[in-house]
């Protein structure tokens, strides 16, 4: 097995630390994935701070989630497979449990709809603040292949945003490492915003 490349760890260490900084992954929360060719990625293995992380940390999966190197995956390692599987274009998958998105998904039993706001527009084919998108929310559960059946639809739709989890967090994904965690930073801006909004609105 090809050694995992540097600039793979790199990507994945920083991505961890910014989103460490910004209070997205507590405790050992989130993974984070790069896609390193069409049938393997590179992936935080189970059990390590997202804001510490090492070249130890990550380990290789294929696409169907098993372990091509000496560790241990962790159990939603197979849904960043699921987005690599059915969007050939995603090359970097985040997940994270910030606070917005684990109160906001269990506050109501549909998706979250974002409206009017101006950072909608950094969201593909979003050309006007004027508009909305609806962020699709799945009920957690611990059996990882029903959460990935319920996600299968969406993914291979394209959801423009991502997904929830309810109660438990948020998966994006992205082109390359910038544009997903650019992307997260929209949307957890968004998410805060949204959770504000309700709060005044009590
Ligand atoms: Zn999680």
């Amino acid at each position: 097995m090809e050694a995992t490349p540097g600039w793979a760890i790199e990507a994945i260490v920083r991505a961890g630390q910014r989103m460490d900084q910004r209070g997205w992954v507590p405790a050992t929360a989130g993974n984070i994935s790069v896609r390193l060719d069409a049938d393997r990625i590179a992936i935080t293995a189970s059990g390590f701070h997202k804001g510490f992380l090492d070249a130890g940390s990550v380990m290789q999966v294929d696409l169907a989630g098993k372990p091509l190197t000496n560790a241990k995956p962790s159990a939603e390692t197979l849904l960043h497979c699921q987005i690599y599987r059915l969007d050939p274009k995603a090359g970097a998958v985040l997940h994270g449990h910030s606070v917005a998105a684990t109160v906001l998904s269990m506050e109501q039993p549909g998706p979250i709809r974002l409206a009017n706001y101006e950072v909608l527009k950094v969201f593909e084919g979003q050309k006007t603040h004027d508009t909305s998108l609806d962020l699709p929310v799945f009920d957690n559960t611990q059996d990882i292949p029903r959460l990935a059946a319920a996600a299968e639809a969406t993914i291979a739709a394209g959801t423009p945003l991502g997904y929830l989890i309810r109660g438990h967090g948020v998966y994006v994904w992205g082109p390359d490492m910038n544009a997903a965690l650019a992307r997260l930073e929209g949307l957890e801006f968004l998410l805060a915003c949204e959770l504000e909004k309700r709060k005044l609105q009590r």
